[in-house]
């Protein structure tokens, strides 16, 4: 990485291939880590800064930072800070792919401690967000679409045009400074709508908004109120 800084975008695919495997983070990711980070906070490249706040952001959110064998645990937590503000810096840069604003918006929110936030984010990313309702438990799914979100009880419904979808009623509009005493998915939403990617910015208002359970018809916020990391 220091001697062909050029080929960022060739290596940090190989990189991506030894740091994260889904499902199975091994010691040698977290050893692994600190030293990446090293290297991206020096190194002028925005593939390299974005991809490495994305692969610390997304292995953060799949294991607490418990689960990192000790030896490697105070690095670690220093490369967590750092690569949050890598995470926070591009963003503020505003990127054009609505893909990789989303992407980095969920690594800020793993970065940041906000889990659940964080893997609702990457459903969106990956276009669809798997829930249940919380009254008769069926599974649901949120379907992010062009003007806004929506609600559907039927598996696959992301790829069935005629399913039966319920739109979600979004969170009202601060108009509050935004980051005055903002909760962590108001701090994203107005990262989005500096960044001009207003979709994102609804479907975080929406995450904030209620839905209702096309089964029982319940209403209910999105949002978890037990969530300890909000
Ligand atoms: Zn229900």
């Amino acid at each position: 990485m220091r001697e062909h800084p050029e080929d960022e975008g060739l290596w940090w695919g190989e990189l991506w291939d030894a740091l994260y495997h889904p499902g199975s983070i091994c010691s040698g990711t977290y050893a692994a880590i600190p030293y990446v980070v090293e290297v991206a906070l020096a190194h002028p490249g925005p593939v390299t800064r974005r991809e490495c706040a994305v692969v610390v952001g997304i292995t953060v959110l799949e294991g607490p930072v418990d689960v990192v064998p000790e030896e490697f645990r105070t690095d670690f937590r220093t490369a967590i800070a750092h690569a949050r503000r890598l995470a926070l810096e591009e963003l503020r840069v505003a990127t054009p792919r609505l893909t990789t604003h989303l992407h980095l918006l969920m690594a800020l929110a793993g970065l940041s401690g906000w889990k659940r936030l964080g893997d609702q984010i990457d459903g969106l990313a990956a276009d669809q967000l798997e829930t249940k309702c919380p009254k008769c438990g069926v599974p649901l799914v949120l379907l992010p679409e062009d003007e806004g979100m929506s609600i559907s009880a039927e598996p696959n419904a992301a790829f069935k045009p005629g399913a039966q979808r319920l739109p979600v009623t979004p969170a009202p509009e601060r108009t509050a400074p935004s980051d005055d005493g903002a909760g962590p998915r108001e701090q994203l939403l107005a990262l989005s709508l500096h960044a001009g990617h207003s979709r994102a910015a609804t479907w975080l208002r929406c995450l904030g908004g209620t839905a209702s359970c096309p089964a029982c018809a319940e209403t209910f916020p999105l949002e978890d109120p037990g969530d300890s990391s909000r």
